[in-house]
């Protein structure tokens, strides 16, 4: 697929033309995975952070959010839930909170390696320096999300405040996959002043990277922020970014985002039919749920983990889908 491809593909309104991308890039994620989705356990653990993204209901300005943050035993008794459900990857997210320091945050990782030899950890804490990232490898964490949310400079820049790069953003990534992580990258879909041709950079990227792991969502507004007023990412759009991305990057591990489900109910599953295969469950104990409050009317807050992986297995099997609780490593 070469640039025009990609960029005819980004403007096209042409019903045919899209439903031949989706079946083309169905076609490919059924020849490296066959049916199978892949679940992990999402652990939500810090709602605290240090940096100001404009389009993050979690950026530090936001004074109106209660902020909590997990202890060591908390984060272990998700993991427990988790296990105890069947679930096989632990993703640790939350925004850049610096108390947990290079050492707590390896002895988290440590410690849960020590109860769950075989399980894999996923990362999702944001920019660190390669020391950090290194040490919670060496502690045994398997993969990290970062998703470079823009791959345009210009466009990191409208969505930034001046202290965080684009560079530094994509830094870590490179040393990321120097380590050794399986790396996820990714990208929202109609964030404000987002062109085709920004979309097209983030494809450039991708195909660079060579990430194991990519995560596309629509951009959805958080009424406290100074995006409050801007309009939600294009349903479309999205889809036809997560087909594209496949036929780029056939064995890539590709969720089925939270987000997509908030901006339509069936978003998640539409989004298996474009190419993803991958759904992340919750097992943030419920009371927490809607302060990690990235966007506004986040779906599943109300459900307990065991709710939330019910309903999750239910819609890929209505959706003809197979659920796998497998560690789900990308494929080489
Ligand atoms: N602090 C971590 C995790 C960020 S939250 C990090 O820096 O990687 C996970 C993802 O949520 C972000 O990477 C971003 O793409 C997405 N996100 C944040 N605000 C959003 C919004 N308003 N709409 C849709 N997605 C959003």
């Amino acid at each position: 697929m070469n640039d025009n491809d990609i960029l005819r593909f980004i403007a096209s309104e042409d019903k045919q033309e899209i439903d031949t991308l989706f079946a083309q890039a169905l076609k490919v994620r059924e020849t490296h995975y066959g049916k199978s989705v892949y679940i992990r356990g999402l652990i939500e653990f810090t709602n605290y952070c240090k940096n100001d993204c404009y389009y993050c209901g979690l950026r530090c300005s936001n004074s109106k959010l209660e902020r909590y943050r997990f202890s060591l035993e908390e984060i272990l008794e998700c993991c427990r839930t988790g296990d105890k459900l069947g679930i096989k990857t632990f993703v640790l997210q939350g925004g850049e909170d610096p108390w947990y320091t290079s050492e707590r945050m390896t002895e988290i990782v440590s410690a849960i390696r020590k109860e769950f030899p075989e399980h894999a950890i996923t990362l999702s804490i944001g920019e660190r320096p390669m020391s950090d990232y290194e040490s919670f490898f060496k502690a045994g964490a398997n993969r990290y999300l970062l998703r470079h949310e823009t791959a345009s400079n210009d466009h990191y820049a409208k969505l930034h405040p001046k202290n965080m790069s684009l560079e530094n953003r994509k830094q870590c990534l490179w040393n990321l996959k120097k380590i050794g992580y399986q790396v996820g990258a990714g990208f929202m879909v109609g964030t404000p002043h987002q062109t085709p041709e920004c979309l097209l950079e983030d494809i450039h990227f991708l195909a660079e990277l060579q990430p194991e792991m990519v995560g596309i969502g629509p951009f959805i507004p958080h009424k406290d922020t100074p995006f409050a007023e801007q309009s939600v990412g294009n349903l479309n759009l999205c889809l036809k970014m997560i087909a594209i991305t496949r036929l780029i990057l056939p064995k890539a591990l590709m969720p089925a985002t939270t987000a997509i489900g908030t901006i339509t109910s069936n978003g998640r599953e539409l989004a298996l039919e474009a190419g993803a295969n991958v759904f992340m469950p919750n097992l943030t104990p419920t009371a927490y749920r809607k302060l990690y409050a990235l966007y506004d009317d986040k779906i599943c807050t109300g459900d307990d983990a065991v709710k939330c992986i019910s309903c999750m297995k239910n819609r890929i099997v209505c959706s003809g889908f197979t659920p796998e609780m497998v560690r789900g490593d990308a494929k080489l």
